[in-house]
């Protein structure tokens, strides 16, 4: 008996923490599971909350950015006093994403964002809602192959831009349907000047998705799309050279590799077009 309250008592003072994946790069995602004793997790400065989980756990996604130095460093688990309960080191690993040059002709590089453009997509994706919609798999949004993969530096005309490639570029013929890559609510329908026809959806607790040149929408603001909805159809509009899909998947406000979620092929062969440029996200 005695031997018993022990064990209870040592079940529930100890917390269960779980991190994951194992191997971690440069612009990837820990997913985060805990015991409902734990409230917030704190990673590289920034703190994230946790969110009730249907297992009686708790559930939060936490990004690693693209331009954090390779090297160790501690999370954290809070309770709701801010006290913590697990402190785990986590490595992150160069993902050695390289560089990549757009020829790009002068009238696209000039081209500027539409009045509150920018300022539109960034209060988008710095909100994060409560409400979880998404579940795993993710849906790749079109069949075709990766033009252009995540975390390359880009140079325009062989200038370094400072910016790197917050998104991929896939193959989509112009008119061919995208799909929702998850159940969401649809925050943004918009043509704007550099990003084109443009979609963003809040797929709940951190995880968003936005969809740049499009030619023409399917849906409006305030919808509520399943996965694998069409959204839209692809295009060239915005700072684009040829038609093609450019998405970005944000995690707490942070873009983050879509290729760690949806299984994304390489083109073999460079595009006949030239190398679709896209618009800078964020
Ligand atoms: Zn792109």
């Amino acid at each position: 008996m005695r031997w018993l309250l022990i064990l209870i008592a040592a079940r529930a003072f100890s917390h269960s923490f779980d991190i994951s994946p194992a191997v971690i790069h440069q612009g990837e995602t820990l997913k985060l599971s805990a015991d409902s004793n734990a409230d917030s997790a704190r990673f590289l400065d920034r703190t994230i909350r946790l969110f009730p989980a249907e297992n009686g756990r708790c559930f939060g996604l936490m990004p690693v950015p693209v331009l954090e130095k390779p090297g160790q460093y501690p999370l954290e688990f809070l309770d709701s006093n801010g006290v913590v309960l697990q402190r785990t080191m986590i490595l992150v690993r160069n993902a050695h994403y390289g560089k990549q040059n757009i020829v790009i002709a002068k009238s696209l590089s000039e081209l500027r964002p539409s009045p509150g453009e920018r300022e539109t997509v960034n209060a988008f994706r710095h909100e994060v809602t409560p409400v979880r919609f998404w579940q795993e798999p993710l849906e790749s949004p079109v069949p075709g192959c990766m033009t252009s993969p995540f975390g390359v530096m880009r140079l325009h005309n062989g200038k370094p831009t400072g910016d790197f490639h917050a998104g991929i570029d896939q193959r989509a013929p112009a008119a061919s349907p995208i799909h929702a890559i998850a159940a969401g609510d649809v925050k943004i329908v918009r043509p704007f000047n550099l990003r084109g026809g443009t979609v963003a959806i809040d797929h709940g607790q951190g995880l968003q998705s936005i969809y740049l040149h499009l030619s023409s929408f399917a849906i409006k603001e305030g919808d509520h799309v399943a996965r694998g909805d069409v959204i839209g159809y692809a295009g060239s509009t915005g700072r684009s050279t040829a038609p093609h899909l450019h998405w970005t998947l944000y995690v707490q406000s942070e873009p983050v590799n879509p290729s760690q979620w949806v299984h994304l092929v390489p083109c073999r062969e460079p595009p006949k077009a030239p190398a679709a440029p896209h618009a800078p996200a964020p």
